[in-house]
């Protein structure tokens, strides 16, 4: 389910299993066309799904983006006996409110950024103030899902005012801004450590990074992801222990809790605080480009650890990840992150593939008139490298890239762990 570069990069990875006769995606990608059948069915489209998947009668749903979960898509599917990987509208709140999952962190004791929520614009503006006071910097969050675009991190309390009557006033963000959270702010480097979870058990996947904001140097408006890479050279096995003691197994605890089993992705964005690994926010799936940095370094099989989860047997699964390190590249369209060009022709995707090895995750694609691929969103695709260390696998990658052309395409020249890009060496590892 789903047509992004995450989905391309899931259809891929699961073409490969010998579990998979056959694979269905709706609405996909022409990239993902070339390992699934297509269905001209949007992923928030509920009934529509629901109707596929009847006609289908799949052995397996994966559900790629949050939006369909949150809004029920996997408690649809499993009403009609379908099992499907990821989680029902209660465990989504994971996601999709940020109080609630707060609230779940509170009960564990997991640790996180302190904060507070408010629909009150003079009770958010004083709790600001307070952390202000305090020596903290702010930050501002929309409670509900705003397509990664509902968080503001403040300097000051004047402009965390700002952002609270943004929301909570002026409803820049909708409906999803009718709450908001405000939190201290974090400061350190930031990881992605995804887990399945079949409602019990947690198994972790690598560690991930991905570079949010446009331009190099992490300068530029925030984006969907520009680019992302695995393994972390941070996160080392005693950060990983600790992430998984500390973050994922009392939230799969937590999540136990609930009125049915957290079957799915438990992502944790972690903050690598001075006081340790910190949550920053929690997603019920695959990371969108992470997962495109992460498969291609999964040795073993995509679709064992996911039917495990749907049948509650993860505990007897283990993951084999290839040592080399991936680097994932986006290329984005003219105007994104705003209002994107769309419609301009794309050359050089067999080209890439060629020199990497690995398919081109296509994101914002479609067939043109004349069956040529054209660009169709404002992340447009993802070139990733896979091969001897971050230096190597990022050279690979934009080699990759260079072969690549359409009308106003752009990218970020730094995706890479920051010391290689600071130290510009690119390839000392
Ligand atoms: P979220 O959607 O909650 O992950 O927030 C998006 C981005 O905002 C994160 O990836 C961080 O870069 C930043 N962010 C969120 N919460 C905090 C925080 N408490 N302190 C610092 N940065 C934050």
């Amino acid at each position: 389910m789903g047509g992004g570069g995450r989905e391309h990069a899931l259809a891929w990875s699961l073409a490969k299993s010998p579990l998979v006769d056959e694979l269905v995606a709706a609405p996909g990608n022409p990239g993902i066309a070339e390992v699934a059948d297509l269905r001209a069915v949007a992923a928030t489209d509920v009934a529509g799904i629901v109707g596929v998947a009847k006609e289908v009668r799949p052995g397996l749903v994966v559900v790629g983006p949050e939006a369909p979960l949150v809004a029920g898509l996997a408690d649809a599917l499993r009403a009609e006996g379908i099992p499907v990987f990821g989680p029902g509208a209660a465990g989504a709140r994971l996601e999709g409110s940020k109080e609630w999952a707060k609230s779940l962190m509170a009960t564990r004791g997991i640790p996180t950024a302190i904060a507070a929520a408010f629909d009150r614009v003079d009770e958010a503006v004083a709790y600001a103030a307070g952390l202000a006071a305090g020596g903290r910097g702010v930050v501002v969050k929309a409670d509900g899902l705003a397509a990664g675009k509902g968080v503001t991190v403040c300097d000051d309390a004047a402009q965390a005012a700002v952002a609270i009557a943004d929301a909570l006033e002026r409803g820049v963000f909708g409906a999803a801004g009718s709450r908001v959270v405000v939190e201290e702010r974090l400061v350190g480097e930031e990881l992605s450590v995804l887990a399945f979870c079949d409602g019990t058990t947690v198994l972790p996947m690598e560690a991930a990074q991905d570079f949010k904001r446009a331009r190099d140097g992490d300068l530029g408006p925030n984006t969907g992801g520009m680019g992302s890479h695995s393994p972390v050279p941070s996160c080392t096995p005693a950060v990983a222990d600790r992430v998984a003691a500390e973050v994922l197994e009392p939230i799969a605890a937590a999540l136990g809790e609930g009125p049915e089993p957290y079957v799915g992705v438990v992502y944790a964005g972690i903050m690598l605080t001075d006081d340790g690994p910190k949550v920053l926010e929690f997603n019920c799936r695959f990371g969108d480009p992470e997962t495109q940095a992460l498969l291609p370094r999964l040795a073993s099989d995509l679709a064992e650890p996911m039917l495990a989860c749907t049948e509650g047997s993860l505990s007897g699964v283990r993951l084999g990840w290839r040592p080399e390190a991936c680097v994932a590249v986006v290329a984005a369209a003219a105007g994104y992150p705003g209002p994107p060009a769309t419609g301009d022709a794309i050359t050089g995707l067999a080209a890439a593939a060629a020199l990497t090895g690995l398919p081109v995750f296509q994101a914002g694609t479609a067939r043109g008139a004349d069956g040529s691929v054209v660009t169709a969103g404002g992340r447009v695709l993802a070139v990733a490298g896979l091969a001897d260390g971050h230096g190597a696998a990022r050279r690979l990658a934009y080699d990759g890239l260079a072969k690549i052309a359409f009308d106003g395409m752009w990218f970020r020249t730094d995706i890479g762990p920051a010391a290689l890009v600071r130290s510009g060496a690119g390839g000392e590892d």
